[in-house]
């Protein structure tokens, strides 16, 4: 295409009055990955029940381009954090983390995830992920809704795009 420069346009305006779109290539990354986050398929107790509801057909997560759960940390870039983490349970969570490549993001899904929820003054349960990783997004519940979960998808979505 020839550009033809008219009065004062940059060349970036004049693309744009051509239906050309411009921008750069880390953008276009992030466009990309927030349209198409890979969940680790990890759940503990019953918060992961919602989780599973939201990937059937009722809910359909597919519609925003989430549904492609896996089961290797190395394949994966979401960590959805559904239930509380034991101490027992710590380090192994920890280490499936760390064996995500990055860039990856982590939601802590329902109130066992984000503060221990009922079990946050026993013994036995981390008083939320945030102990272990840093959290992007905070889904509060007990449990969280399967809407729930696909507005804190959203939300971890204009974190991406650097929308928010
Ligand atoms: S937040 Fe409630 S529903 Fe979710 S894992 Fe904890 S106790 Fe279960």
């Amino acid at each position: 295409m020839v550009l033809k420069q008219q009065n004062s346009d940059s060349d970036v305006e004049v693309l744009e009055k051509n239906g050309v779109t411009v921008t750069t290539f880390e953008k276009l990354w992030n466009w990309g990955r927030a349209h198409s986050f890979w969940p680790l398929s990890y759940g503990c107790n019953c918060c992961p029940i919602e989780m599973m509801a939201a990937g059937a057909s009722r809910f359909d997560i597919a519609r925003y381009g989430y549904e492609v759960f896996r089961a290797s940390p190395r394949q994966a870039d979401l960590l959805i954090v559904a239930g509380p983490i034991t101490v027992k349970m710590a380090p192994v969570v920890k280490r499936v983390y760390e064996q995500m490549p990055a860039p990856k993001w982590v939601i802590a899904m329902g109130n066992c995830a984000t503060s221990g929820g009922p079990f946050r003054d026993g013994y036995s349960v981390l008083a939320g992920a945030d102990k272990l990783f840093d959290v992007d997004v905070y889904i509060p519940g007990c449990p969280p809704r399967p809407e729930a979960l696909f507005h804190g998808l959203l939300e971890l979505k204009k974190q991406v795009e650097g929308v928010k």
